[in-house]
């Protein structure tokens, strides 16, 4: 009896093992990778390896280029010394620019040298000069719908015109609206945002410290066919958090083929 019991239960086996492709009896493991971190006094470039080895998750360093009060990179020699510095180590050499027009002060030949440039639409250019940081705790915002069509005709604007690969805390919304998220982010304007993204092969980030975008978001960009990739816009400790993201990578079945890896480099931890 015990063993028409094995017997039956070795056919049922190779029975599923024939209808089920191979691909989904083994599906590639989601790659554990925070793209957003900033170097800082609290954290520096070892005590972020240091953090990449404890958390098993792959690391991409990224700086402001361009000229601005905070953008340390203005020129393609700068560019250049920080990436050689950064290959020393294991981790992603990338850029966060936050001014449109921030190519201009490279070369391509430099540029080409990075694995990854992330951009978010949280320093948007007002018609007087001046910049709105709507990641400023005390954004005031009095009119949601005013806001979000400004906001969603900027996010385009940064997804066609700055030649990025991630959309950085995509989808996110200042404090004084972030719980109105349902009425700011209407399925139209998502829908707008994502289909520029699809066409111009940007990933949006799914960020662990904003816990952005919402799963409405995710579901509707993945069944468009964009990539997503996981950030935390940290510079200290919690670099290589992955709570949220993976709590969205479970809840809207997001697989490998859906995140985007940066550009081939020797130095990443998994090649050591
Ligand atoms: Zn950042």
């Amino acid at each position: 009896m015990k063993q028409l019991f094995q017997l039956v239960f070795m056919l049922a086996l190779l029975l599923v093992r024939a209808i089920i492709p191979a691909h989904a009896q083994n599906p590639q493991p989601i790659p554990k990778m925070d793209l957003h971190v900033h170097q800082a006094p609290g954290l520096t470039i070892e005590q972020a390896v240091l953090l990449s080895k404890e958390k098993g998750v792959q690391l991409g360093i990224v700086e402001h280029p361009g000229i601005c009060p905070y953008c340390p990179i203005e020129n393609d020699s700068l560019l250049t010394a920080y990436i050689s510095k950064l290959r020393q180590y294991p981790v992603y050499a990338g850029l966060q620019p936050v001014t449109p027009g921030w190519r201009q002060y490279f070369s391509q030949e430099a540029l080409d040298q990075l694995d990854y440039v992330i951009m978010d639409a949280l320093e948007i250019p007002q018609a007087d000069g001046s910049i709105w940081r709507i990641w400023q705790d005390d954004t005031q915002v009095s009119d949601i719908d005013d806001f979000m069509e400004m906001y969603v005709t900027y996010n385009i604007q940064v997804i066609d015109n700055e030649g990025i690969n991630v959309l950085a805390n995509a989808a996110f919304l200042p404090k004084c609206i972030a719980n109105d998220y349902r009425k700011a982010w209407t399925k139209e304007r998502m829908q707008k945002v994502i289909d520029a993204a699809v066409k111009h092969h940007v990933a949006f980030e799914i960020n662990s410290f904003y816990r952005v975008p919402k799963k409405e978001f995710i579901q509707l960009a993945k069944a468009a066919g964009a990539k997503f990739s996981f950030g935390t816009d940290s510079r200290n400790n919690f670099a290589g958090t992955m709570d949220y993201a993976l709590e969205m990578v479970k809840e809207c079945h997001l697989e490998a083929k859906d995140i985007f890896v940066p550009k081939d480099n020797k130095n990443t931890l998994s090649s050591e």
